[in-house]
């Protein structure tokens, strides 16, 4: 698979200003910084398409892109939405605090999505809030909804802390911006947890 092209659709504030619902939606969620951008820039290999966010926490926005997948002869339209970043705080138990409400509603309410991609730093790969912004949404995730974790920035890493990684998640995608590792696979991940 190959992403053919991929373009800005909107940005939201709230689950009324979204997009209709319809296309396969790709949800992007992590901490701040944690390089969601880069990464829907390096799979939709285009640069400038996801704006980085160089204040931690400053993007409040929901960012809706079309991305075209071809297999062979076959295109496949899917929307990846950049979710804002959640902050370096604890997420726990005041979540829903912490959290826009406008962020919990959209996760909860919107019918498209088909696949959470939970970013997570593979320098601190052990948050306890990415801990708990996975429990979250393994609790609300429909039967036709997946999760799939992607370990960012792995460039930064010694071969004895991917061994660790490895260790706790034995198929863990992890991936470079930066460098590009990993890329095609995740992006093959993705395909495959929404048409495979
Ligand atoms: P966002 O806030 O989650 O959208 O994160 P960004 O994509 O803006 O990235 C945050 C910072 O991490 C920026 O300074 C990026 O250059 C850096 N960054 C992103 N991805 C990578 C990566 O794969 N490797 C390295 N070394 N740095 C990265």
């Amino acid at each position: 698979i190959k992403v053919k092209d991929a373009f800005f659709v909107k940005s939201a504030s709230s689950l009324e200003e979204t997009t209709p619902e319809g296309i396969s939606e790709v949800a992007f969620i992590g901490r701040s910084n944690v390089g969601k951008s880069s990464i829907i820039n390096a799979f939709t290999n285009k640069k400038g398409l996801a704006k980085s966010s160089s204040t931690p926490g400053k993007t409040r926005l929901i960012n809706f892109f079309n991305v075209l997948f071809t297999q062979e002869d076959k295109t496949f339209n899917v929307q990846f939405v950049d979710l804002p970043g959640f902050g370096y705080a604890r997420v726990s138990r005041s979540m829903k605090e912490e959290w826009q409400r406008n962020l919990t509603r959209y996760i909860e309410k919107r019918v498209s999505i088909r696949v959470f991609v939970h970013l997570i730093d593979s320098r601190h790969p052990f948050l306890e809030s990415d801990h708990d912004v996975h429990a979250y949404l393994e609790k609300l995730i429909r039967p036709d909804q997946k999760i799939l974790r992607i370990f960012t920035k792995s460039d930064k890493l010694k071969q004895s802390d991917v061994s660790v990684i490895k260790k706790h998640y034995p198929d863990a995608l992890l991936v470079s911006s930066s460098n590009k590792k990993g890329i095609d696979k995740a992006l093959h991940a993705i395909f495959e947890m929404l048409f495979g």
